[in-house]
């Protein structure tokens, strides 16, 4: 039986132990899937004794240790150093590489949902790590990409940061996550994405944009996916925007990492199901 961890501190909440055990056992492969709470003093340690070994795969990596694990392996893959942070680690004969499947995972589900995303006028709200694994991969095909934060100079740094990699063909601007900022860039805008914890449970009464800024021609995507459909979903139904959960993000992005460990082709739609009937099942 070999294993991958999901390395984080917490790791307690996560899906994801739920969602590979049983696309592991759909395939019949011979892999555990299990959560490794590591404190960030002791990241070095872990990565230096336990994932090495030939039973260990591989790993997930979460919260807070995405940049800082980066320090401790062999390689990044070149949109992991480009993202600047690391959520998948392959354990290649004691070589530990370093993968991002966040933005892979997000603009499958994007792209499922939307069509072409070439052309299109996006704004993504949050300057973290989910906004910049998900920023660098639409920097390289939408038409215009607006970064709105909290804090304004987050959001400069990320898109300079983005402006400077070598395929970036938007145009890309920074801006203060306010009411006017918002409504200016709304008016015009395909698709809205939200990268920041509001309106995730146990704050379900959060949205980052108020609803009378929502509009029939928008797809509202929130990778907040605990609640499935979180208040800014709701608010984007109701003014008869399309939507999508990052119930679909999350599965796609551990179905890519999934096939990085095993090589074999993801159950994207069982991971996906289990996800939505855990999340449902939690709100009972
Ligand atoms: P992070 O690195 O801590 O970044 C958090 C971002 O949210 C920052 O931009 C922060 O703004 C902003 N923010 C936090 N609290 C806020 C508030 N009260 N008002 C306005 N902005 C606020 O976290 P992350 O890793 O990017 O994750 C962000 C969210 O993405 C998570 O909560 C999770 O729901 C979601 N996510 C989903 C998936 C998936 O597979 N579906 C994967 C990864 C993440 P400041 O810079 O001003 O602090």
């Amino acid at each position: 039986m070999r294993r991958c961890y999901l390395i984080g501190y917490p790791v307690e909440h996560s899906m994801s132990a739920l969602m590979h055990n049983a696309a592991f056992e759909e395939l019949g492969l011979g892999y555990l899937y299990e959560l490794k709470s590591v404190r960030p003093e002791a990241l070095g340690r872990f990565t230096a004794d336990e994932m090495r070994g030939e039973a260990v795969r591989g790993a997930n990596v979460t919260i807070p240790h995405k940049v800082s694990i980066m320090g401790h392996l062999d390689e990044a893959y070149p949109e992991a150093a480009a993202i600047g942070a690391v959520n998948t680690i392959v354990n290649e004969g004691g070589w530990l590489k370093g993968y991002n499947t966040d933005g892979r995972g997000a603009m499958r589900a994007l792209e499922e949902t939307y069509g072409d995303l070439r052309g299109a006028k996006v704004i993504l709200v949050g300057a973290g790590g989910a906004a910049r694994a998900i920023g660098r991969h639409l920097s390289i095909v939408v038409d215009e990409l607006s970064i709105l934060n909290r804090t304004a100079s987050r959001a400069e740094s990320l898109v300079s940061g983005l402006k400077s990699l070598s395929g970036c063909n938007s145009t890309v601007t920074p801006a203060a996550l306010t009411r006017e900022n918002l409504k200016s860039r709304l008016v015009e805008a395909d698709v809205l994405i939200n990268a920041t914890p509001l309106g995730m449970t146990p704050d379900t009464d959060k949205s980052p944009v108020d609803s009378d800024l929502l509009h029939p021609g928008l797809l509202v995507f929130d990778t907040v996916y605990n609640p499935l459909k979180t208040r800014l979903l709701r608010e984007a139904e109701e003014a008869g925007a399309r939507t999508l959960t990052g119930a679909k993000m999350l599965a796609y992005q551990g179905a890519a990492s999934f096939e990085l460990w095993t090589g074999v082709r993801a159950p994207e739609e069982l991971m996906f199901e289990v996800v939505v009937d855990a999340l449902r099942r939690d709100r009972r």
